[in-house]
């Protein structure tokens, strides 16, 4: 684990063969302080869906993981923290109480120290978010700015993740999305009245809505001068039950998101009222909730469930139980258990406890001879507790339902 001593000394490093030693420390000095503000500073900003402790470690790193499963470290700070809007829950909120003091980086230092920790192999990336400052757009241009030197200047081949900050211009987030992998813009409330709760200062429609709508078109223009135009593709957050938003409205937006935006990844943040701000005496949400929206994300994405099939977890006010959603699903669709011999593959993805690996081992094995025993499915990794009450084979079948699991 890299210590902030570290960073700092890092980035100290840097002002000599970046600036001359002529230049005054004072000027580009990076202290703990600002390194360890700017860095916890992105505590609401997710960057992997495990249901993990929202604090890092270390303000600075974090762990994200990639589509094959790699864990990859990243620096992972705010550009400033000062900020004109009024978010609720956010301590760098305009009218927090308790405000850290405020610090910002310039293009080089920020991009300097990226430089140093990448070649030191502490980290392969940047993520990259900022609170607005006096002037969104002029924030957003220096966040450009921090990428274009480390692309162009220094020939960094890292990762970098940028935050698009409400309110950009198109032409900044052009310059995004030519020189990052991955940009996202946070959605943070499932509509616009929810975010007219959370945050009165931002335009749910034209500051959120429109630029996730310039970059889904900007990532599907084919340009002969951009080799791949995003390749990690574009991402979204929201924050969950800070505005008592249910589940379902969460997750229909979520949906929208998918099928409109083209959004690679949604991430959910489990709200918690943190002092000063102006959500402080709200109701802290149960980490659940968040695991829960993973589930049902997952199912979407990757089950290929439909959202007929989804709804059905929601109970009549629209939330989850804290319960495996997929369980719920299943009670609710299938009549009768299904005989892994002749289930569809579809029919098999829905079964509690298998996962596309399983179902594929169950569709190969039967091609070679028939299933007749439940070792023979607990071989393959299927979860026989969970899976049981849901399956028949050769005659046997789980009666005790009651057992079924959460
Ligand atoms: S835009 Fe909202 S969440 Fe982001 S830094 Fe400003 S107040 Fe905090």
């Amino acid at each position: 684990m890299v210590s902030l001593e570290k960073i700092a000394h890092l980035a100290e490093e840097c002002r000599f063969d970046s600036l001359g030693p002529a230049r005054s420390p004072a000027v580009v000095s990076v202290d703990a302080e600002k390194l360890s503000t700017l860095g916890g500073g992105t505590r609401h900003d997710v960057c992997a869906s495990t249901f993990s402790p929202r604090e890092t470690p270390m303000p600075g790193i974090c762990h994200a993981f990639t589509q094959d499963g790699r864990c990859v470290s990243l620096f992972k700070t705010l550009y400033t923290n000062h900020c004109t809007h009024q978010c609720g829950y956010c301590t760098n909120a305009a009218n927090c109480s308790r405000k850290a003091r405020a610090f910002s980086y310039t293009p080089e230092e920020l991009a300097r120290i990226t430089l140093s920790l990448y070649r030191s192999n502490y980290i392969e990336g940047l993520f990259l978010s900022s609170g607005a400052g006096r002037d969104e757009d002029r924030v957003m241009e220096k966040m450009v700015e921090t990428s274009r030197l480390l692309r162009q200047k220094f020939a960094f081949s890292g990762y970098i993740h940028l935050k698009v900050l409400p309110g950009a211009s198109h032409a900044h987030i052009q310059e995004a999305v030519e020189l990052a992998d991955r940009v996202s813009i946070n959605l943070e409330a499932a509509s616009a009245s929810h975010m007219n709760e959370i945050c009165a200062t931002k335009n749910y429609e034209s500051d959120i809505l429109q630029r996730q709508r310039y970059i889904r078109d900007m990532s599907s223009e084919t340009s002969d001068t951009v080799k791949t135009v995003l390749p990690a593709g574009q991402t979204t957050q929201l924050v969950v039950g800070a505005a008592g938003e249910s589940d379902e409205e969460i997750f229909k937006r979520v949906l929208y998101e998918y099928k409109e935006i083209g959004v690679r990844r949604a991430y959910y943040s489990t709200f918690s009222p943190q002092q000063g701000t102006s959500f402080e005496k709200r109701k802290a949400q149960p980490l659940w909730r968040e695991h829960r929206l993973y589930q049902m994300d997952w199912l979407f994405r990757v089950y290929h469930f439909q959202p007929g099939e989804i709804r059905h977890a929601f109970n009549e006010n629209g939330f989850l139980a804290n319960a495996d959603p997929k369980t719920a699903i299943a009670r609710e669709f299938m009549d009768e258990p299904v005989d892994p011999n002749t289930a569809s593959l579809r029919e098999l993805l829905r079964v509690p406890g298998i996962g596309p690996r399983s179902a594929q081992k169950i569709v190969a094995f039967r091609k070679r001879q028939p299933i007749v025993a439940k070792a023979e499915l607990a071989a393959m990794g299927i979860r026989i507790k969970r899976a049981g009450p849901f399956l028949k084979i050769n005659g046997w079948r789980d009666t005790t339902l009651e057992m079924w699991q959460a």
